[in-house]
């Protein structure tokens, strides 16, 4: 638990992410990058990005670098590196690959160019996971994006006051006029969800869509979403699917609840199937371990998979279940509760 005094907001804005639904599609992570993000010197960045896990994420094996110390106070932290953390961005000969090549010199060239002597990017470990087929080979997808935190270390870290948390809705912003380019927030996020941009030399991080949740319009990769998986609300509207996920039914859990920066963004943790024995009969053990995701989610998943696998066990045997229902997500338009009721627009 963190020992410095959270900044007061009216209302915080939340999301809750059911892993149980998500494709590994990226649609999410390409309608962010297209509408926010396409700087030449944030190229290699993606506010939201989708990983495999078991795996590395992205930046690799993010987890173990910044956070805060015992005391609640902001650790210093590292820069990933290019080559073996972040990755650099890969350049696509579109010559090649799609139009018909104009001349020799362009057909010489590789279709696909990395930058450097990339060891490591978004994606590097797609679809890998862990185990051996068929016992128990499991793997699943965990899209990430700025948690907007209660304590965020990313704002703490600042010594230009540049990131604000805003009172009215919780979201974290980098204001970009009094940003020097310190790059003290980019060590201290311990989730390595802001940017810097040597090109403008300032540092960039999800705005949580502040111009479409202005509006009452969703948020771009809550909106694209073909699993429906994402749901977005405040985290006090007891009308809301946030609410009701997170503290009602208590399945939505935060990520590395450890870090103490009592993160905004949620997830469902993922139900697997069974492993098999050695005669390859159906165990009664999952095939993700639960150790390993409360490694991500803390002692917390054990009984929020409980109520997930009761419920739905209810679902199957034709019982009403409200929480089912909240996660099947019939109509996308109840998977978002913002203000003005006009999240049905399409963007
Ligand atoms: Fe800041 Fe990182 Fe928290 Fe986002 S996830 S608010 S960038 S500390
Ligand atoms: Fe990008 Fe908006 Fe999603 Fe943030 S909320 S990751 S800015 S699309
Ligand atoms: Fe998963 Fe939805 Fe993103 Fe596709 S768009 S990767 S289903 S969160």
């Amino acid at each position: 638990m963190s020992l410095i005094q959270p900044q007061p907001v009216q209302r915080q804005l939340a999301m809750v992410l059911d892993l149980n639904k998500c494709l590994g599609c990226q649609t999410c992570t390409v309608a962010c990058k297209n509408l926010w993000n396409r700087d030449e010197g944030t190229a290699y960045a993606y506010w939201n990005n989708v990983e495999s896990m078991p795996g590395k994420g992205f930046p690799a094996k993010y987890w173990e670098i910044g956070g805060r110390d015992a005391h609640g106070q902001v650790k210093r932290g590292e820069i990933p590196d290019a080559d073996t953390g972040y990755g650099r961005a890969w350049k696509f000969n579109h010559k090649k690959v799609y139009f018909k090549i104009a001349t020799e010199a362009e057909a010489e060239k590789p279709w696909l160019r990395p930058e450097g002597q990339p060891q490591w990017g978004p994606n590097w470990d797609e679809d890998h996971g862990e185990g051996q087929y068929p016992q128990d080979n499991h793997q699943f997808y965990l899209p990430r994006l700025c948690n907007h935190c209660t304590h965020p270390a990313c704002k703490d870290a600042c010594p230009r006051n540049a990131i604000e948390k805003r009172a009215e809705d919780g979201i974290v912003l980098v204001n970009q006029d009094h940003c020097h380019g310190y790059r003290f927030c980019v060590e201290a996020c311990p989730y390595k969800k802001v940017f810097f941009d040597p090109v403008r030399q300032v540092s960039t991080k999800c705005i949580f869509c502040l111009p479409r949740v202005e509006k009452g319009v969703a948020p771009a990769c809550a909106r694209q979403c073909p699993g429906r998986l994402r749901y977005v609300g405040y985290l006090n509207d007891e009308n809301g699917p946030i609410w009701k996920l997170v503290h009602q039914w208590k399945v939505a859990l935060p990520l590395h609840p450890e870090f103490g920066l009592e993160p905004n963004v949620f997830y469902i943790p993922p139900l697997s199937p069974h492993k098999l024995d050695s005669e390859g009969r159906p165990t009664n053990e999952m095939r993700i371990p639960p150790g390993y995701l409360e490694s991500l989610f803390g002692p917390r998943v054990h009984t929020a998979m409980a109520t997930l696998q009761a419920e739905r066990e209810r679902s199957k045997h034709g019982q009403a279940s409200a929480l089912m229902d909240i996660l099947i997500a019939y109509d996308w338009n109840d998977n978002f509760h913002l203000d003005t009721g006009k999240s049905a627009t399409v963007f």
